[in-house]
């Protein structure tokens, strides 16, 4: 990191993030990395649920001039193996630097102190315990993090910046696919034979925690199977 990174001030960031936001709504997906790793350098982190490896492979093509590109991974321990698988090849092919956070407590763990499946009963305390928590943990070191939200995958997506400011973790937050439609990603996919989460060809949409993702039906949007049934939308990594 170079001392510009390390001094600036959560005010500064969110001033550079408002400005980046504007400057770069219309470029692509990898300007818009390759801006990121610029200016904040190893202070820097792409963020993957290994739905798909997309931004990861996006990353992984950005000129860093040192170290690969940070991919981070919640593993909440009630992941589908075939997301673990996922998150496996990506580390053996990719040119990125995998870096998994796993929550506090263990799903044992977890169980014996609230009891089993909290996921039915209490589904934001479990997302809070297993997801939020470890990554606002797993950010301390970074000032700004890259996600492959897009604004066509669902109502709650649809305003999601470029690059925007993240007041909950006062970290600049940047979706380089935001603009992107599930075509885009197909056609990337297609085009640079990126990895996807086999469960997307097995009628799953989104990929999220085993109890709280089904199938998706046709016509339905494409996070419909998460917490189906629920009035929860989001884990509360991007509320
Ligand atoms: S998605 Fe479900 S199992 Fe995963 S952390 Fe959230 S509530 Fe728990």
């Amino acid at each position: 990191m170079t001392t510009a990174q390390q001094k600036r001030t959560a005010d500064e960031l969110k001033v550079l993030a408002e400005q980046a936001g504007r400057d770069l709504e219309d470029a692509s997906a990898l300007e818009v990395l390759q801006w990121a790793v610029d200016t904040f350098g190893r202070a820097f982190c792409v963020t993957s649920s290994m739905e798909d490896a997309v931004v990861a492979h996006l990353a992984s093509r950005v000129r860093t001039g040192g170290a690969p590109v940070d991919v981070i991974f919640l593993d909440t321990g009630y992941h589908f193996p075939e997301t673990i698988g996922t998150r496996d090849a990506v580390e053996a092919v990719m040119d990125v630097n995998v870096i998994t956070l796993t929550p506090r407590q263990t799903v044992a763990e977890q169980d014996a102190q609230y009891g089993p499946k909290l996921h039915d009963r209490d589904p934001d305390l479990c997302c809070r315990l297993r997801k939020v928590q470890p990554l606002e943990e797993g950010l301390e070191n970074y000032q700004a993090w890259a996600t492959g939200l897009r604004r066509d995958e669902s109502p709650t997506r649809a305003n999601t910046p470029v690059v925007g400011w993240d007041e909950k973790r006062r970290k600049v937050k940047i979706s380089p696919i935001a603009r992107w439609t599930q075509d885009d990603v197909d056609a990337y996919v297609a085009e640079h034979g990126v990895l996807t989460n086999p469960l997307l060809t097995d009628g799953y949409a989104s990929v999220g925690c085993a109890p709280c993702t089904r199938r998706v039906l046709a016509g339905e949007d494409a996070r419909a199977g998460r917490w189906a049934g629920r009035a929860k939308t989001e884990c509360g990594l991007h509320g």
